[in-house]
């Protein structure tokens, strides 16, 4: 039989394998969602362990590599046909969710085709999808050209410093790849291949203060606040020109429609535009004096196109208008936008195994309002795309998704990296 000959009976194999294996796949999920990880305040381990249980007894155990005792990132590779000659394959995705809203939070009760619990949405399905998706992948190892590593991290809901951040600084090329798929939240119905960037800082304003019958003697620091707000909403709703390729991706009628479907009506001006919000204000002591202090917390989401740098310097020139304020930037949860090509192999590939093989509507590339741990590969100049389920009940109290979906994601992670594989190795991809 020959290498082509093999690498379609391995296909094959592989769609008849994850058919088979479906209810193994909905418990793995499920014991997923019963195992607590909610961070803050931060302690994954027993949902990690479900993860590193169900890697060990498909024989392609993880490491754990910790910052922090209580938050385990798992890292497992395998490298296939000819010692990992061809691409490199990563999956990516997060254990730690939102707090929940109740103990119900970790029911993974299964009602009606769908699966309920803290994180179905975000992520743990996506997670649970990447890891069946590998675990499949490694059965075929002996015929499929080369290396897959899966990254499973603890940190991502609350600025991610000690997940993947920390993977990168730590094992920087080993988890690095050619190409990244990553199951957050994103509608079945579209590839996400860009996040817009955040600048996030806290404007103070300080004044004398004093009587509020005495309004000579010191000016307002709620009200310098709130001409603040007023001074640097200017900057919300700026477009900078985008790249053709990005802009052609961004204005198709398709993808239009596929932005004001999955995340709102609007949502496709949004993807290209500054949003500037004033999230927190506090000021204020009692109602007839004069306040002497008010502070703010503004985020600005940017779209690709713009620069941290070049963000920053419309606010330090607003802001100067105003001697009484400072501002300081958290550092943590400011980032800049990323980018990854919308007409990149893995695009089509992966919208060939939606259309062809699952027979659901054709995804389409799309941009994130939010910001996902895909961009660190992004940032490292990795084709980096989210595909996953519907993101419209995360972080509710009935946050679920449906088992439908579920295995559909499981599916299309493995079938699109396997082509993906066979591909960059040399095999034919559609076969
Ligand atoms: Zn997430």
């Amino acid at each position: 039989m020959g290498q082509r000959d093999g690498i379609a009976a391995a296909r094959l194999a592989l769609i008849a394998h994850l058919r088979a294996t479906e209810g193994a796949q909905v418990a793995l999920l499920q014991r997923l969602l019963r195992a607590p990880s909610a961070n803050p305040p931060g302690d994954t381990r027993p949902a990690a362990a479900v993860l590193a249980a169900f890697l060990d007894v498909e024989g392609c155990p993880a490491r754990i590599h910790a910052a922090r005792p209580e938050l385990p990132n798992l890292v497992a590779a395998f490298d296939g046909r000819g010692e990992g000659e061809g691409g490199h394959l990563v999956f990516n995705g997060h254990i730690d969710v939102f707090p929940p809203n109740d103990a119900d939070g970790w029911s993974g009760e299964l009602r009606e085709g769908r699966l309920y619990g803290r994180g179905a949405a975000d992520m743990k399905t996506g997670t649970a999808a990447s890891s069946i998706a590998f675990a499949a992948l490694h059965r075929f190892r002996d015929v499929l050209p080369g290396r897959v590593t899966l990254t499973a991290v603890s940190d991502e809901q609350t600025g991610g410093a000690l997940g993947t951040k920390w993977l990168f600084e730590t094992m920087g090329e080993a988890i690095r790849g050619d190409v990244l798929l990553n199951g957050e939240p994103s509608g079945i119905n579209n590839i996400r291949f860009m996040e817009k960037g955040t600048l996030r800082f806290t404007v103070t304003v300080r004044t004398p203060g004093g009587h509020g019958g005495y309004p000579h003697l010191s000016p307002s620091a709620i009200k310098i606040a709130a001409a603040i707000v007023q001074a640097l909403d200017a900057l919300h709703g700026f477009a900078p020109p985008l790249p053709d390729a990005v802009a052609r991706a961004l204005d198709d009628p398709a993808t239009i429609a596929a932005h004001d479907a999955g995340l709102g009506q609007g949502a496709s001006r949004w993807v290209r535009q500054i949003a500037f919000n004033a999230g927190v204000i506090r000021g204020g002591r009692k109602v007839n004096q004069l306040p002497d202090l008010c502070e703010l917390e503004c985020d600005i989401r940017y779209p690709w196109g713009l620069t941290r740098a070049a963000v920053e310097a419309n606010v330090a020139r607003i802001l100067g208008g105003f001697p009484e304020a400072s501002w300081v930037v958290t550092e943590t949860h400011s980032y800049p936008p990323s980018l990854a090509p919308p007409d990149d192999p893995m695009v089509r590939i992966l919208a060939d195994v939606v259309e062809h093989d699952l027979g659901a509507p054709r995804p389409v590339p799309c941009s994130s309002l939010g910001g996902s741990d895909s961009r660190y590969w992004r940032y490292a100049g990795v084709p980096a795309y989210l595909y996953g389920p519907s993101p419209v009940s995360m972080g509710r109290a009935d946050e679920h998704v449906t088992v439908a979906e579920f295995l559909h994601i499981a599916k299309a992670h493995a079938l699109a990296a396997f082509d993906w594989l066979a591909l960059r190795g040399g095999g034919n991809q559609r076969l």
